[in-house]
């Protein structure tokens, strides 16, 4: 069975001290055993907040690099965040493909350098609202994960973790029905599947991302093929992200 995740993307958000009363507040807070939660703060807090929760909380990243060292201003690389106690990355989130313009070839680099450095990624997928409007969003997603990420090994795949985060209901407050959401992760676990066989399939994670909140998480976690979420606005109070831990 793949394993339940709540995840929390805090983008460019919190000051240094918001971010650590951020951890204690969920450190505080009721956790189910069964449930991995995680946080991805900005790189600057990593040590500290990593120091912090020790193994009750995995830390990661949001960005890095694939390379490994050298005249690369301004990036970092998987063997520094590892050293500081990151334990995994983000890779493909929507902003970094739009804003900071990753491609499928960049991103299937960061999933290489990960295997290859032995650290924990969660692979973001998603279509934009044109996709969606033209009916075209499975081919879009699919197209997505055979590009950077279907090219690995059953082994490589599996426990994997994909986020299913469709670009219009991004910070947007408009979720994805459950329906709609159920309906793309089912989709997801068939393809991999087909590529790779059932067993990997039940093994990787497919959390849902996009205004998920502790008001609709219940709904979206009741999905069959739906393992959790990549949380971002409501990842930044710990009411609500433990609300949104504690639904499943
Ligand atoms: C995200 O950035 O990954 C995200 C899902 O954001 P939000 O929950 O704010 O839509």
């Amino acid at each position: 069975m793949a394993q339940k995740i709540v995840a929390g993307n805090w983008k460019m958000n919190l000051q240094f001290d918001e971010a650590l009363s951020l951890v204690e507040g969920i450190l505080e807070g009721n956790r189910p055993s069964d449930v991995d939660v995680m946080a991805f703060p900005t790189a600057l807090y990593v040590h500290a907040l990593s120091e912090k929760v020790k193994d009750e909380i995995s830390v990661g990243v949001q960005n890095f690099s694939p390379k490994e060292s050298g005249a690369y201003t301004g990036e970092m690389s998987i063997s520094q965040v590892k050293s500081l106690g990151a334990s995994i990355g983000l890779i493909g989130h929507s902003e970094r493909r739009a804003i900071f313009s990753e491609t499928n070839e960049d991103l299937k680099e960061k999933v290489d350098a990960s295997i290859a450095k032995g650290f924990r990624f969660i692979f973001c997928c998603g279509e934009p609202l044109e996709i969606r409007e033209a009916g075209t969003e499975f081919s879009y997603v699919k197209n997505q994960l055979e590009a950077s990420l279907f090219h690995l090994s059953a082994n490589e795949m599996m426990n994997g973790i994909i986020a299913y985060e469709p670009v219009w209901a991004i910070g947007t407050g408009k979720t994805a029905t459950s329906s709609q959401a159920e309906e793309m992760h089912a989709e997801i676990r068939s393809w991999i599947t087909e590529k790779y066989s059932s067993e990997v399939a039940q093994s990787v994670s497919i959390l849902y991302g996009g205004s998920c909140n502790n008001k609709n998480a219940q709904e979206l976690f009741a999905c069959p093929n739906v393992d959790g979420g990549l949380i971002g606005g409501a990842a930044l109070k710990p009411a609500s992200f433990l609300e949104i831990i504690n639904a499943f």
